[in-house]
Order: C-alpha cells, then structure tokens, then sequence
C-alpha cells in the first residue's frame, strides 16, 4: 500500500503513519524526520537546512524530493510506504507522481486529516519529545505512563523541537494553507482523496482511516 498523510502541522499525521507502520509492515517515510536527521549530522548543509526549519518555512523542493526518491528505493519500500509530511508543494506533488509512474508504481491514497487551527496550536505548543529516541508525547493530551520515563526506551531527558513554538507555528500553518493545502484538490481531483475527521482521539481516528481505505 502506497499512502499520503496530509495535514497541518499537529495533525496526527505522525501519530497515524506510526499505527499504520504496525498493521501494515510499510515503513513510514516522514520528511521532517529525515531532515532532522540530516541537522543532527552537523553539517554545513544541515546547519542551512536548521535555520529554515526552526522559522517554520519549508526546505527546497529539489533536496526534500532527493531525499524522498532515494528512500523509496531502499528495499524495505517495496512492498509500500507511507509518506509523512510529504508532498508539501504541488512542485513536489508532481515530481514524485512522475518518479513513480516512472516505476509503474500507483500511489492509493491521499488521506487527508481534517482539523480546526486553533486546537493544532494547542496539541503542537504542549508536545515535547524524548531526546533518546523520539518518541512524541503531549504535556496534557499524551503523558508517559510513568512520569518522566519514556514509555519506549526508558529515556529520562526529553526536549521540545525548536520549531514548536507560537511564532515559527504561525509561519508553519500559514505555508501549510498557501502551499500544501492545494493539494487536496490535487488528489481529489485525481480521485485519490479520502477526508478524515482529525479531531477525534487517536483510536478513532485509526478507525476512521482503517473505514477508508478498506483494511483491518
Ligand atoms: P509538522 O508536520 O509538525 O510541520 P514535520 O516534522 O513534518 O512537522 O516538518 C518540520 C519542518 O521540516 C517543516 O516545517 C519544514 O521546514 C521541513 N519539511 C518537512 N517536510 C518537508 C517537505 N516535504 N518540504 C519542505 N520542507 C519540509
């Protein structure tokens, strides 16, 4: 199964690309995450890319698109994947359309989450991560079990990403309507769209996705 999550920023796209990863065996394949990867390694193009990220704009089209490209063809995306956070632009929208075609690869959805602003200020302005291994959680709405423990790996340090706050936030959901947003009339107009309530808790949204796109 080929997969899109759109969304703006603090939709669930992660939580939900993490529980499809699980039932379906396809890895998730998140922008975000390669790119943060790519600001660990402390390069001078990563310290570049930093600086765009922590503003809340979006990193070039051509280096996302690279980094896109050469992920879906590691072995492990064979049989399917899920993108995270990508496409972004209709720039990158087209450009992985035609690598894929290039491949006879058919993409089966766009799932859209649909949400309300002012709640996605509140989920993003109270996340916070553990800084072992990643893992998301939420001052109110996603506690560890244990205080302080991350539920994962058992990692006492966690931190916030530098671009979760209010003003890199606002730049983030205001690039989100003007560049991605587009992109559902994209896909719908390629019929691969499917509009899911994100509001709900998680489990329900699981639920909902599962309804759509017809599996377990
Ligand atoms: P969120 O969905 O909460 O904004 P992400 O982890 O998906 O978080 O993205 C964080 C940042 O990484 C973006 O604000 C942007 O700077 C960069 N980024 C991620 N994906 C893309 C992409 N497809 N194109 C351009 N920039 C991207």
């Amino acid at each position: 199964m080929r997969l899109i999550l759109l969304g703006p920023p603090g939709s669930g796209k992660g939580t939900q690309a993490e529980r499809l990863v699980l039932k379906k065996n396809i890895p998730q394949l998140s922008t975000g995450n390669m790119l943060r990867s790519a600001v660990s390694a402390g390069t001078e193009v990563g310290q570049h890319i930093k600086t765009i990220m922590d503003s809340g704009d979006l990193v070039s089209d051509d280096v996302v698109n690279a980094a896109v490209f050469d992920r879906i063809d590691q072995p492990d995306c064979v049989n399917g994947f899920i993108l995270d956070g990508y496409p972004r632009t209709l720039v990158q929208a087209a450009a992985v359309e035609e690598m894929l075609a290039k491949k006879n690869i058919i993409l089966d959805a766009a799932v859209e989450l649909s949400v309300d602003d002012n709640a996605m200020v509140e989920r993003i302005e109270g996340r916070y991560a553990c800084s072992s291994c990643g893992e998301v959680y939420h001052e109110t709405l996603k506690k560890p079990r244990i205080r302080g423990v991350c539920d994962k790996c058992r990692g006492v340090n966690f931190k916030h990403r530098p671009d979760d706050n209010a003003k890199a936030m606002s730049r983030r959901l205001q690039i989100y309507y003007k560049e991605t947003s587009p992109l559902i009339g994209y896909y719908y107009a390629k019929k691969k769209l499917k509009i899911i309530d994100g509001m709900g808790e998680p489990d329900t949204v699981e639920k909902e996705i599962a309804n759509a796109l017809h599996i377990q």
